[in-house]
């Protein structure tokens, strides 16, 4: 084989990616199809879908190359020609273009209309096919600002704040940001410093330092501070909107710089100091932090996991296109076992991680209606930390297997997407709750709240509807959860030590589960196969099973030729 076939390979590869990713996208149609939207809702969703879907690959993935790449990242501008502080940040042309075709899908401004989760997290999945791309976190900052404005904000404060975060035009649009962290804690958010004083007409100021402020750029801050007199710890936060500017002036607050990030580079987080800037409260002051937890962090916590697996499939489709074209030895690469056997693990990894998304994704849709039972609500509670947790371990992983994949070529910046992917995937371990915080947050909410029941339930019908005979695996790994879980939460060393491995089988057993309820001759039915017999069976015989090759053809069998 000469260069310039192997550079017709590469090209027939690139020239693979689909017009259409949603419709390209079987397992998430069959989702969708099985949803309980009605034929109505599904039908505008279809349609609403790939124009989003489509209009990302043709204009967000291009403008986000050139918005990405280190040349081009934003910049701060803390005062202009004549020496007026203005505390702004300044984007490439490109920046602005992406979010315009964000904001036009109706991401953002679906959160005006309670119960419209399936949407917002499908467009976010979809956006995510370009990683981070810049937008994904303001659109999600502003999604928890609007929906925290929306449920606890007083009638004045809401009418003031919400509408312009509401709208669909990006240029007219007001975008949202959510500011916790200061440099004493992000995980320990009862250690915030900053200070709220009563104005006396029912504002405050607020004052202080935030150490991580993600869409720095934004029109309105959610940020927690504590009002003078008010109790330590996570008791005494209140939660605030800050509006950027008063009378078209920065609001007492100052950009001290931008953080030169490892990933997610497009977006720009800095560090504020605030020095009396003026603020309203939203909602209650005493429930300052159940509503900067339950609601706005929360809504991050679920769309980072979607975001997440939006970075799986984009991994998956580019290694599994990569390996129809590009030979090596005289042969397609997607011959070799040992590659269909690094694409089937990224694939059952995508897929386990779809239905777990997709799973939260309907409590979530119930909840912002106000139609959730006691039930569905506690479910939530443990299921939205330990997506959050699993979901974004799961995706450098499979995006470094992507890496892998395409050898080489995998390493460098402007051959493909998969470096930023990694890079992106890897930042959203860490924001919005890193791992071990997570899972101790899941191990006392299942103490205090008494859920291992729920849980365990949930995972019963999950099997029970299963016919693999592999069920029994899961079935078995299910109840050993269960027992761990219990211990966990009565032996608080054994828990403190032991509890995340417990969580990892629990998670992969519902999603092993979830999988095979596909039904029989499925691919996801194959995945699901694949996750229990690799991850769950305690005899691990799927190093010794005859119908493994099968069984990862059948993983694969979903792809064009795979
Ligand atoms: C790119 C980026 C953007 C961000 N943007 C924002 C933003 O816009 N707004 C915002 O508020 N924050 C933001 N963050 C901050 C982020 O939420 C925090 O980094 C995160 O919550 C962790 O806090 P920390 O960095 O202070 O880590 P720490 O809390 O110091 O944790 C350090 C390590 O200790 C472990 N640890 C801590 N406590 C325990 C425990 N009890 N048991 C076991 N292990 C423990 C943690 O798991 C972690 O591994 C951003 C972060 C990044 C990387």
């Amino acid at each position: 084989m000469d260069a310039s076939s192997a550079r017709r390979d590469l090209e027939a590869w690139r020239a693979e990616f689909p017009v259409d990713p949603f419709a390209a996208d079987g397992p998430l149609r069959r989702l969708v199809e099985r949803s309980e939207m009605d034929d109505e809702r599904r039908r505008l969703f279809e349609t609403r879908m790939s124009g989003f879907a489509r209009r990302v690959a043709t204009e967000v993935g291009p403008a986000a190359a050139r918005y990405e790449h280190r040349a081009h990242l934003p910049e701060l501008v803390r005062y202009e020609g004549f020496g007026s502080r203005v505390e702004r940040v300044e984007f490439d042309p490109a920046y602005h273009d992406a979010g315009a075709v964000v904001w036009d899908s109706g991401l953002v401004a679906d959160s005006g209309t309670p119960g419209r989760a399936y949407e917002q997290a499908t467009l976010l999945y979809l956006l995510s096919l370009e990683g981070e791309a810049g937008h994904a976190c303001p659109a999600t900052c502003t999604i928890g600002l609007a929906r925290a404005l929306r449920r606890r904000a007083a009638t004045a404060v809401r009418d003031r704040f919400l509408p312009a975060l509401l709208e669909r035009d990006y240029s007219r649009a007001e975008r949202g940001a959510q500011f916790l962290t200061e440099v004493q804690g992000g995980s320990d958010v009862g250690a915030n410093t900053c200070e709220a004083v009563a104005v006396g007409d029912g504002t405050w100021r607020v004052s202080g330092e935030k150490w991580f402020c993600s869409v720095a750029d934004a029109d309105q801050f959610l940020v927690t501070a504590r009002p003078v007199g008010a109790p330590e710890g996570t008791a005494g936060l209140g939660c605030f909107v800050l509006p950027r500017r008063i009378e078209g002036e920065p609001n007492g607050f100052a950009l001290r710089r931008l953080k030169e990030k490892f990933g997610t580079r497009g977006l720009a987080s800095g560090e504020i100091d605030f020095d009396g800037a003026l603020a309203w409260p939203i909602g209650p002051l005493e429930d300052g932090f159940r509503t900067a937890v339950g609601i706005v962090l929360n809504t991050s916590r679920w769309l980072t996991a979607v975001g997440a697996t939006g970075m799986m499939r984009r991994a998956y489709l580019e290694a599994a296109a990569y390996a129809r074209h590009r030979r090596a030895f005289g042969r397609r690469i997607g011959v070799y076992p040992a590659v269909r056997a690094t694409l089937a693990s990224m694939k059952s990894g995508w897929l386990g991680n779809l239905h777990l998304w997709w799973l939260l994704t309907l409590l979530e849709d119930r909840i912002d209606a106000g139609n959730a039972t006691d039930e569905e609500a506690a479910f939530h509670r443990f299921l939205v930390n330990t997506a959050k947790y699993a979901v974004s371990v799961r995706a450098p992983q499979v995006v470094r297997d992507g890496i892998e994949i395409l050898g080489g070529n995998g390493t460098i910046e402007d051959f493909s997407i998969l470096p930023r992917l990694y890079r992106d995937s890897i930042v959203y371990e860490s924001w919005e709750g890193t791992h071990n915080v997570l899972v101790a947050q899941v191990l006392r909410d299942l103490g205090h709240l008494e859920l291992v029941g729920v849980v365990a339930d949930r995972l019963d019908a999950l099997i029970a509807r299963a016919t693999s005979p592999t069920a029994a695996i899961v079935g078995q790994a299910a109840k050993e959860a269960r027992a761990h879980a219990e211990r966990s939460i009565d032996d608080p060393p054994f828990g403190a030590l032991h509890f995340r491995g417990v969580l990892d089988r629990w998670l992969l057993a519902f999603q092993a589960a979830s999988l095979l309820a596909a039904g029989p001759g499925t691919e996801e039915e194959a995945a699901g196969e694949l996750l229990a017999l690799q991850h769950l069976d305690p005899e691990h015989r799927s190093a010794a099973d005859p119908h493994h090759a099968e069984r990862i053809d059948a993983v694969l069998a979903g792809d064009a030729d795979a």
